[in-house]
């Protein structure tokens, strides 16, 4: 849990996931799995017509298609299973191309490229890998290819094969730019309403909600490992008449300065929230109860120290605070229950003071 301000701490912005987008090992599986009874139909045709490499190698790639599917079933190596299909499927379309596999008609084939490559890799791979492609078919079909090589495409052909597939990498680009923009948009989006929904507003401070569930969070950990925590529950003395003094927009700025001073003094695994108008708690993990004591009045003496300017003059406030540490096996409201009455004791004992539920530690 942050205690950061209301900007979004990196670490909140990577919890989301795009519902609905096809996460990329499957997309490489099924585009595999596909793939090979279509290489041992064109195999077998080939085989048909005399070719005896083409059948050959067909097989080969579907063979290395399958192997690689079911490598990453076993280890789930990503990138390993991504790089390795783009290596295949490069090579598989070079050869289409170069060796005018069914006639010269399979490097139509090509055209499956550009979509593929742009949706399981960066943006910048794409790019390279279809200018490589883009480059790779230019100098097939020039004519110093057509010198060593004897093809069957014919001139015709070669330009409507060149500007179309220069249209669709294109093509592709944009809308794969396009929908990377539009899930980035929808994960900031997302990430600030996760961000709202546990934060108090004001303060940036965790909310109560929030709070509840880091208190349930450090209980099980508790139970698990017997290290204890503590609830503080501190309360701005005599807020009401601040308000009535100088306004609620003054109020409103001495409750963000308290929530800045208990920032200063807790540490980053604290978790500092806004329990209710003018109420703070803060859970303090693996703290014992007289360690807790120490926290408290350091926060304490922090709130007094600072004000808020009002004209020339310098409103001041104090505040008073309950602490109740973790015992045995109580529950989490007994816990919150015994640190509002050890709150309720600061009180009537004069404001501006700590005090320790008695059946922890002294005052
Ligand atoms: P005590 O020392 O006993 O805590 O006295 P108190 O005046 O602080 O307590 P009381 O409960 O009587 O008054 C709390 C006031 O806090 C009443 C409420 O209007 C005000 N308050 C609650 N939330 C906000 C807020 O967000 N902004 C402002 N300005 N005031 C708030
Ligand atoms: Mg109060
Ligand atoms: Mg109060």
């Amino acid at each position: 849990m942050s205690n950061t301000a209301p900007d979004i701490p990196a670490k909140e912005q990577s919890q989301f996931r795009v519902t609905g987008e096809i996460p990329i090992p499957v997309l490489i599986n099924w585009l595999s799995i596909a793939a090979v009874p279509l290489l041992a139909f064109f195999a077998w045709r080939s085989l048909a017509q005399g070719d005896q490499l083409t059948p050959a190698l067909l097989t080969l790639f579907a063979t290395l298609l399958a192997a690689n599917t079911l490598n990453y079933a076993l280890f789930r190596h990503k990138t390993f299973h991504r790089r390795c299909f783009i290596t295949l499927i490069t090579t598989l379309f070079t050869y289409l191309a170069v060796h005018a596999v069914e006639g010269g008609f399979a490097i139509i084939w090509l055209f499956a490229y550009p979509p593929i490559v742009f949706y399981i890799s960066e943006a910048r791979v794409g790019i390279a890998t279809c200018l490589m492609g883009f480059a790779g078919v230019a100098l097939l079909f020039s004519p110093l290819a057509e010198q060593l090589l004897n093809l069957p495409y014919s001139a015709s052909f070669r330009l409507t094969m060149t500007a179309a597939l220069a249209f669709e990498m294109i093509t592709c680009y944009i809308l794969d730019r396009s929908r990377r923009r539009s899930k980035l948009g929808l994960l900031a989006l997302a990430a600030k309403f996760e961000y709202a929904a546990k934060h108090d507003a004001l303060t940036g401070l965790a909310n109560r909600r929030e709070a509840l569930v880091q208190l349930d969070a450090e209980y099980e950990r508790y139970l698990r490992n017997g290290r204890p925590f503590a609830v503080l529950l501190a309360d701005i003395d005599l807020f009401k008449s601040i308000n009535d003094s100088y306004g609620h927009h003054v109020g409103d700025d001495i409750i963000v300065l308290v929530a800045r001073s208990l920032r200063d003094q807790c540490r980053k695994v604290d978790t500092i929230a806004r329990w209710g108008g003018e109420e703070y708690l803060i859970l303090l993990p693996e703290t014992a109860a007289d360690e807790a004591v120490h926290i408290a009045n350091r926060i304490r003496k922090a709130i007094a120290e600072k004000s808020v300017m009002v004209g020339e003059k310098s409103v001041y406030c104090t505040a008073s605070i309950g602490i109740a540490s973790i015992r045995g096996s109580e529950s989490v409201d007994k816990l919150l229950q015994r640190s509002d009455e050890a709150l309720y004791r600061s009180k009537t004992l004069g404001r501006n003071r700590v005090c320790a539920h008695q059946n922890d530690a002294s005052d």
